[in-house]
């Protein structure tokens, strides 16, 4: 780290932090809409929640929607308090300029019902001393919201986050962070990109006893699906039983490498530094008929299309790695 970002840090006083502890996160907010159905079904949809407390001319709130019926959406409130604002700000000067959300608690005093107005408090309830996590050092800030339907005490909430620097990664993000205080981790994951860095390795597979045979078979260029000995189904991935009949005997079937693209993504971010982006993960159907997720090679990763013709082989990813690829049998201009 940077000897100004050290040194704004060390300027930091945590009295000047503890000095925002009470002081308006929020005053006097008004939920968009009162408690309604349709938001009620959206979020149960959304959760797979078919409770039918939540249905019908007596329904109530799922009690975990309490801060739904808070947020501001897009637009955001006008007229925020800035004492949150002034503390965040306060934070990311020091340095400690990534968040992460870490966890949230609630109390419920009350079920809210469609229809209920909704208004709420929030104050900035403790800014921690200085804590050293695995993502890296910095202070974690709790709000505590009060939330009341038609003016009466229904719940609170509880949020908090860790304002932090991150952790430096490695030899390279290191070098970088010296050079820049807020660019640092930009700067990083470029240079881990480029040529000549010294490369991270691709992930490794998690071989088991339910996917060995599956690795074994990549290790003699062969990609083998299962078959269940019941009922004949094949499957993959690898699982340990058949989903069709519950069959758990099982035995292969060597691929015969004709595909088709079924589906795909183009992943241009997030970089992971032991990938070149932009590239073509592909979902491959095989003649078999079951499909694998695997990328899409000898193509432009923009030309990949639904249905292109794509054929097995095996590419030596480092010494210890081989994986299934699938090559384009045209150019995507079709
Ligand atoms: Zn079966």
């Amino acid at each position: 780290m940077s000897a100004v970002a050290e040194a704004g840090r060390a300027a930091l006083a945590y009295e000047g932090l503890k000095a925002f502890e009470g002081l308006a996160a929020a005053s006097a907010g008004e939920g968009r809409d009162p408690v309604n159905a349709p938001m009620i079904r959206h979020w149960c949809e959304a959760m797979g929640d078919t409770d039918p407390a939540y249905e019908g001319p007596d329904a109530i709130a799922p009690p975990t929607m309490l801060q739904a019926w808070t947020m501001a959406g897009l637009s955001g409130y006008a007229g925020r308090a800035g004492a949150y604002d002034d503390l965040l700000a306060l934070l990311d000067g020091a340095g400690y300029t990534s968040v992460v959300a870490t966890d949230c608690e609630q109390e419920y005093l009350r079920p809210l019902r469609p229809g209920d107005t909704i208004t709420f408090d929030a104050v900035i309830e403790s800014v921690s001393p200085l804590k050293t996590t695995k993502l890296g050092t910095g202070h974690f800030v709790t709000t505590r919201m009060d939330v009341r339907a038609g003016g009466e005490p229904a719940g609170t909430h509880r949020f908090r986050i860790l304002k932090y620097a991150p952790a430096e990664r490695d030899s390279v993000s290191a070098k970088s962070a010296k050079s820049a205080d807020k660019s640092a981790e930009k700067t990083a994951d470029k240079s881990a990109g480029a040529p000549g860095a010294s490369r991270k390795l691709r992930p490794r597979p998690v071989v088991n006893r339910d996917n060995a045979g599956f690795w074994a078979g990549v290790a003699e260029h062969q990609l083998l699906i299962q078959r269940c000995r019941g009922c004949e189904t094949l499957r993959f991935p690898w699982l340990p039983g058949c989903n069709v009949c519950g069959g758990l005997q099982w035995d292969t079937v060597r691929a015969c490498g004709e595909g088709t693209v079924f589906s795909y993504v183009v992943m241009h971010h997030p970089p992971f530094p032991a990938f070149d982006p932009p590239y073509a993960v592909g979902l491959i159907e095989l003649a078999e008929g079951v499909r694998i997720v695997s990328n899409v090679v000898g193509v432009s990763s923009d030309k990949v299309r639904i249905g292109m013709p794509v054929r097995l082989e095996f590419t030596r990813v480092d010494a210890e790695l081989e994986l299934p690829v699938f090559r384009a049998l045209e150019d995507g201009e079709a």
